[in-house]
């Protein structure tokens, strides 16, 4: 069995989005009346492409292309402001991500927090999070952030092993993710997030062990294990098809072993990949679960029913394209691809995005929301219980240790079957099949 089906982040995936037509924000501006919505800055650009990126960035933009990428995203928030402001909408969480938004130059960065300031409204306890990359990760550009109030620094680290890190074709040497770290650790964020990567082939569960050793050394408030995917287009399809393979069943077995470490360091294990130091009493909202809105070109809005970003690309110049389509945009209000989810769509959210996450599903909450019984609802979840995937107090439905390390095999099993056309019909027609 492969217990890495696929990560489900968030429901439905992009793949499953097709052409919308006479669809505007202003019809789902009040989706952020008030307060406590999320905002998501995306910032496209790379110095390199790693390995396994399937994401929408691109390497090679000079100075020039990401001013004009900024100054088309400073109309989009300009458009966004007069649209918001009768709903009085005041954001809680701020994501700057990308892409490597550190890539961009100080004067770039300073006046992208300008624009967030001037033309978005926040509450007091706002949470700014910005992702990096150890080869970005300078003095001044520690400070341009502390400066701007940010509270949660993520950076990507990998493995501190130079052999799996070429392997990934990540580009920084473990020795450079070292001293980023140490120079992020003086500036003394809230919080500061690293990932990691297991499943690599090569790597064997001491390798693991040992990175997360160096990892937990830094004493970063959360660490993020990732398995290795390689889909969609990623550059590391090239090499599976001149023989690399991926070692599932190793892939668990460090899984666990990295797992218990963790939690034996003290660590709090929030779901497959999230584990955050017990000390931390930070409240956490995982990026998708509730309202968001996207500005730049590449990410997600989540306004209720409706989820919109620009169609998902897999190429070079696919990416491009969308970016020149972006930076000459002149109504940012009107969206041309998404999803409208249905009742039946909304509940199936609902469960992948809570039951994979501790403390579980809340099942007066869902019943509240939808007025049904989740179990009615989803057979299957009885079924799971069975199986020991699932247990309840009465009060949530959680994982078990069995349940969470299969995460990425119960998921997709809770993808609709229209869902699952719609994505099958975007891979055929991408090659991907
Ligand atoms: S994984 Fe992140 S840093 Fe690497 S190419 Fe993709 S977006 Fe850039």
């Amino acid at each position: 069995m492969n217990p890495y089906r696929q990560y489900m982040y968030s429901y439905p995936h992009k793949t499953a989005y097709r052409t919308l037509t006479g669809v505007r924000l202003e019809m789902y501006a009040s989706c952020l009346s008030g307060a406590g919505h999320g905002l998501y800055l995306h910032l496209p650009f790379c110095r390199t492409k790693c390995g396994y990126c399937n994401l929408f960035s691109v390497t090679g933009q000079d100075h020039t292309q990401i001013d004009r990428y900024l100054e088309a995203a400073e109309r989009q928030s300009g458009q966004y402001e007069q649209i918001l402001a009768p709903y009085g909408s005041r954001f809680s969480e701020v994501v700057i991500g990308g892409g490597t938004p550190l890539l961009l130059e100080e004067e770039q960065l300073e006046r992208m927090f300008r624009m967030l300031e001037r033309h978005f409204s926040y509450t007091d306890e706002r949470e700014l999070v910005i992702e990096t990359s150890p080869g970005e990760t300078s003095r001044t550009k520690l400070e341009i952030l502390k400066q701007a109030g940010v509270t949660r620094v993520s950076m990507g680290i990998q493995s501190f092993s130079d052999e799996e890190l070429h392997t990934l074709k990540r580009k920084h040497s473990a020795q450079k993710a070292r001293k980023a770290l140490a120079l992020m650790k003086e500036y003394a964020f809230p919080c500061v997030n690293v990932d990691f990567i297991y499943g690599i082939p090569g790597q064997t569960a001491d390798s693991v062990l040992n990175s997360l050793k160096e990892a937990v050394a830094f004493e970063p408030e959360e660490i993020f294990l990732y398995p290795l995917y390689i889909k969609h287009g990623a550059g590391l399809q090239k090499e599976m098809k001149k023989g690399m393979v991926l070692q599932p069943g190793e892939a668990l077995l460090q899984y666990r072993e990295a797992s218990a470490y963790l939690r034996a360091e003290g660590f709090r294990q929030d779901s497959m990949r999230r584990f955050v130091r017990s000390t931390q009493g930070r409240k956490y909202t995982e990026c998708s679960l509730g309202t968001s809105l996207a500005l730049g070109c590449g990410g997600r809005s989540y306004l209720g029913n409706l989820h919109y970003c620009s169609p998902y690309t897999i190429t070079r110049e696919g990416c491009l394209a969308q970016l020149d389509r972006f930076i000459h945009m002149e109504d940012f209000a009107q969206i041309t691809h998404g999803i409208v989810l249905s009742e039946e769509e909304l509940k199936r959210r609902y469960v992948i995005r809570h039951l994979l996450i501790r403390p579980g599903l809340c099942l007066s909450g869902y019943r509240e929301l939808f007025g049904t019984c989740v179990e009615e609802d989803f057979p299957i979840l009885k079924d799971w219980k069975i199986k020991g995937y699932v247990c309840t107090d009465d009060t949530f439905l959680t994982l078990t240790e069995t349940g969470l390390e299969l995460s990425d095999d119960l998921g997709p099993r809770l993808i609709s079957r229209e869902i699952s056309e719609k994505m099958e019909e975007w891979e055929h027609r991408n090659g991907q099949i």
